[in-house]
């Protein structure tokens, strides 16, 4: 069996209930998922600020089995940030390739997807599984966040905590 005959891009579960649903920019490629996210958390790392082209990055965690692509891979371009190499191979990041949207890293268990794919209006309302638990990789931020959350110096609870002042100057 081909990755592309598993979750996310096609599921063998046809009572998949549709709890929320995300695109792209363009909307070539879209997404629905069936669960609550298991976490979500601010990634604050140089990879992600670079691949972004933003400050931080904000990661949206589903189980596989929980998300499925609307079209399958179609549409979706396929890299990956550790081997350097473009295709489909885990762990990889996606995007879309008419629009150039990140839409998720994809890992072998996980799905991270990126919170802003999903629209829940303006003014938003983020329900409260997609809000951030924590940020991580906060030793490398470009900007403060004064939230409460916790802040990790790289992975979270694997790494210390960073106990600074909010403000740098
Ligand atoms: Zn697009
Ligand atoms: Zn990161």
């Amino acid at each position: 069996m081909s990755w592309r005959d598993e979750p996310p891009y096609a599921n063998p579960d046809s009572a998949f209930l549709v709890k929320y649903r995300a695109q792209c920019f363009c909307g070539a490629v879209r997404f629905e998922v069936r669960a609550d996210p298991v976490d979500a958390k601010i990634c604050h790392c140089r990879q992600c600020q670079l691949l972004h082209g933003a400050p931080f990055q904000w990661a949206v965690i589903f189980h596989k089995r929980d998300v499925r692509f609307v079209r399958g891979p179609a549409g979706i371009y396929f890299y990956s940030a550790e081997s350097l190499q473009v295709g489909h191979g885990l762990p990889c990041k996606l995007s879309c390739t008419t629009c150039r949207t990140p839409i998720a890293d994809e890992g072998r268990r996980m799905f991270l997807a990126f919170g802003p794919l999903f629209d829940f209006g303006f003014p938003s309302r983020i329900p409260p599984p997609f809000e951030p638990t924590c940020h991580i990789f906060y030793g490398a931020r470009v900007i403060d966040v004064p939230d409460t959350t916790p802040k990790y110096l790289g992975h979270k609870g694997k790494s210390p905590l960073w106990h600074g002042e909010l403000s740098k100057g």
